[in-house]
């Protein structure tokens, strides 16, 4: 975000002005910039977010963060407003699973007489999640999974890299939709070896969507929160080699300021940013509170996805 401060300030102000007078809170993902976290009223994980999200008492919700993430929010409150700030903000994880694939490759096993259930990562559309048996995140997949009943496979989508972490934490056997993130996958596991060389007392921390190579070499993987947690119970200034959405960098840095973090850089740019949380910016988050739009409407499949939402994460 290239603004000037006095530019930057004047934002602020105008947004806490809208805010007051919608009567409006905002949620913003870790992943947003920090600009954006630092005046938002909630910032968490996708779970932390949907959690709180489902307990807002004000009638208008900014959500700074993509689209299915505002759909879950719009879910767990059908009678409020909820605004994304760029209605364009998908996510390649959920796009890689579009719910008609997904149909059809639930009614093949079926044919084939395979039982199974369909778990499915947060980071999927609303349609995706109303196919599902469950909805998890990096959080609380492990005690979800427990939930399986032993006789049933589980079919996790959309994202392979989370999905085989799982299979091998759970050992048990998993059939696993091909998806994945365009900023996790594109790390680069050499300039990653190449960090924890150049200081070997570093600590190298990585999300769960990121390739198998990337987490054989890390010494902690973890979804955001688990990572906050586990930096948290670190005491004595430490580096920390980051291998996740380079925002979230901005939030390591202002809950651990003795501590110190890296960015693993990606294998075609440096900085790793999620291409789609970067749409939402200061300005259309001024604009969305002004105009009362772009809004997600109630779709159809949003009634089933409650339910499964509702079973899993709250
Ligand atoms: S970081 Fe990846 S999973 Fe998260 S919103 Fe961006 S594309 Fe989707």
């Amino acid at each position: 975000m290239t603004l000037t401060l006095d530019k930057q300030v004047a934002l602020y102000e105008e947004i806490a002005e809208l805010k007051k007078q919608r009567k409006a809170i905002m949620l913003a993902h870790y992943y947003q910039d920090g600009a954006i976290q630092e005046i938002a009223e909630i910032t968490g994980d996708s779970l932390k977010l949907a959690r709180e999200a489902a307990k807002v008492t004000d009638p208008v919700i900014v959500f700074c963060g993509v689209h299915f993430m505002a759909e879950t929010a719009k879910i767990l409150n059908p009678k409020k407003t909820v605004l994304l700030p760029d209605l364009t903000a998908g996510c390649s994880l959920a796009d890689s699973c579009p719910a008609p694939a997904l149909k059809k490759f639930q009614d093949e096993l079926r044919a084939q007489g395979i039982r199974f259930q369909t778990v499915t990562y947060i980071n999927s559309t609303a349609a995706v999640k109303a196919l599902s048996d469950w909805i998890v995140t990096s959080s609380n997949a492990r005690e979800i999974i427990d939930r399986v009943p032993k006789d049933c496979q589980i079919l996790f989508t959309p994202d392979q890299h989370l999905g085989r972490f799982l299979m091998e934490e759970t050992k048990r056997p998993f059939i696993l939709w091909k998806g994945s993130c365009m900023v996790h996958e594109v790390f680069s596991v050499v300039d990653m070896i190449r960090l924890k060389k150049q200081n070997p007392q570093s600590v190298t921390i990585a999300h769960p969507e990121c390739p198998q190579n990337m987490l054989q070499v890390s010494d902690f993987v973890g979804g955001t929160e688990a990572m906050l947690k586990f930096v948290g119970g670190k005491p004595n200034p430490t580096t920390f080699n980051v291998a996740t959405e380079v925002n979230m960098i901005w939030q390591f840095e202002k809950r651990f300021p003795q501590h110190t973090f890296v960015p693993v850089p990606g294998i075609a740019c440096a900085c790793n940013a999620c291409p789609h949380m970067a749409k939402n910016t200061l300005e259309n988050i001024r604009n969305c509170l002004r105009d009362m739009t772009p809004e997600i409407g109630w779709a159809p499949e949003f009634n089933q996805a409650e339910a499964v939402i509702r079973r899993s994460l709250l």
